[in-house]
């Protein structure tokens, strides 16, 4: 008898999609079977996917939480950790998170990464991975450590390319120089690993702060001119040729500009494996709102940008040159939030994993007539393949991992505030939607059923992976 059959719901497979039946055992799905073809098999439980539209558990490749929150030095404190946001992932039909650990020097990588799953375990109530992310200028014998790394299923290693955050106050510094970030993505490369880009150009950044200051335009409306889409350009096609240079693959983080998703695009077209992540406050907002009040809600670093920007990440991203839906979740409460107004104050960071399926199938699938396929693909299965998850994670099929999203694809209405379960606002409240996951199941364990949360802390477990090598030759996906 099997433990779990999700009946009568719509099915977006990785060839095809149909009317199936999913029956799972061990957490594995076991069978899926043509309705109506064979009486259904036996359960020990059984959901009604009636009118559902059944996806892969969303996996959300960057996540920050129980994170520092280094723009605000006035204090000690820290984005909600697991316990928390991964309860408004569960809702959100999201069954994978991948956070950070972050090295700096004078720590190894093994006693960061020892410390982080500590305060993971017993705490998820999702799936979870972490990307290494070494932290300003590594000492140079550290990364000799990324094969073992790699070996002990940490595929991914994330480098700031720049400080993001003002010169003032003084902060340890976030970012690697050039040489560096060489010199890591030939071990990473040599080892099956994936560079993971934080990428903006520190020297006109750190200018830009500068300059602005001087002239008085301190106003945060002009963190999009700080952040600026020259930044991005110049950083992505650096990074670009030295990955070229190295045979290194990339993914770079929440590309917010037209000229990122140019880069990527051309890197593409000349066969190398470079990923684009962008994050769905790109894709919804832009910078006109940082002046509006709370405006600052929908800012994250590098920053939300122009309309034309917006065009060229819908138009990556439903075309291929991008390949995944991010957030950059860094949950707060919303006084901690809109602390800030000024270009060196403003508090970085989304709240809206929870957001993420709903917002991506709306905008997407209904207003811009993304394809199911191609939903999947941005919201589950290309960060599976990309960070070494796949065919475990983000695909509904024999063998995997019974992870499962019941979209309710009928419904028509204004989010608000009781459809969140993280911290006390979302920036998503107010925003129409066209579909909400209703029903999550991971490893075949119904954790959240029409507005009930089932599952609990502890739930999820540590995924330990590794790269297709094919994803790192060339633009497979
Ligand atoms: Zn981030």
């Amino acid at each position: 008898m099997l433990d779990l059959l999700v009946q009568g719901g719509r099915v977006v497979g990785p060839q095809a999609e149909g009317d199936w039946d999913i029956g799972v055992l061990d957490g594995k799905i076991a069978v899926i079977a043509e309705r109506g073809a064979t009486p259904p098999p036996e359960a020990a439980v059984v959901v009604d996917a009636t009118g559902r539209l059944v996806v892969p558990g969303g996996i959300e490749p960057h996540a920050h939480l129980a994170h520092y929150i280094s723009m605000r030095t006035e204090s000690e404190m820290y984005t909600l950790g697991p316990e928390q946001d991964t309860v408004g992932m569960a809702f959100g039909g999201v069954t994978t998170h991948l956070d950070f650990c972050q090295v700096y020097p004078g720590t190894t990588a093994q006693q960061a990464l020892e410390q982080r799953m500590a305060r993971w375990k017993g705490q998820s109530l999702i799936d979870y991975a972490f990307h290494v992310n070494f932290m300003g200028a590594t000492p140079i014998p550290a990364f000799e450590q990324v094969p073992e790394l790699v070996q002990a299923g940490f595929a991914s290693f994330k480098v700031f390319t720049c400080n993001v955050l003002p010169p003032v106050p003084p902060r340890r510094s976030y970012r690697m120089d050039f040489g560096r970030i060489g010199h890591l993505m030939e071990r990473v490369a040599g080892a099956g690993g994936i560079m993971v880009v934080h990428g903006e150009d520190d020297d006109l950044v750190q200018f830009n702060y500068e300059l602005f200051g001087l002239a008085g335009r301190t106003s945060g409306a002009n963190l999009h001119l700080v952040h600026s889409k020259l930044s991005e350009q110049l950083s992505f096609s650096r990074t670009v040729q030295l990955a070229r240079a190295k045979d290194a693959a990339v993914y770079f983080v929440h590309t917010s500009a037209s000229e990122g998703v140019a880069i990527i695009g051309r890197a593409r077209a000349k066969n190398q494996p470079v990923y684009g992540e962008t994050l769905h406050q790109y894709l919804c907002h832009t910078a006109d709102e940082y002046a509006r009040p709370g405006g600052f809600q929908f800012h994250t670093y590098p920053s939300v940008k122009l309309a034309e920007d917006q065009t060229s990440l819908w138009d990556g991203l439903l075309k291929g040159t991008l390949s995944t839906v991010g957030t950059d979740e860094f949950p707060t409460s919303r006084e901690v939030k809109l602390m800030g107004s000024t270009i060196e104050d403003v508090t970085g960071g989304n709240l809206g994993a929870e957001a993420r399926m709903g917002i991506v199938f709306t905008e997407g699938v209904s207003r811009r007539g993304m394809s199911l396929r191609r939903y999947v693909d941005v919201t589950s299965s290309n960060a599976a393949r990309i960070l070494g998850l796949y065919p475990r994670k983000g695909a509904i099929q024999v063998g995997s991992d019974a992870d499962l999203c019941l979209l309710d694809t009928s419904v028509r209405r204004r989010l608000r505030r009781d459809d969140f379960h993280v911290a006390d606002y979302s920036p998503w409240e107010g925003w129409e939607v066209t579909a909400w996951p209703a029903t999550t199941v991971l490893r075949g364990r119904v954790i959240v059923d029409n507005g009930q949360l089932l599952g609990q802390p502890g739930d999820g477990q540590w995924l330990p992976r590794k790269i297709d090598p094919e994803v790192l030759q060339r633009p497979v996906l």
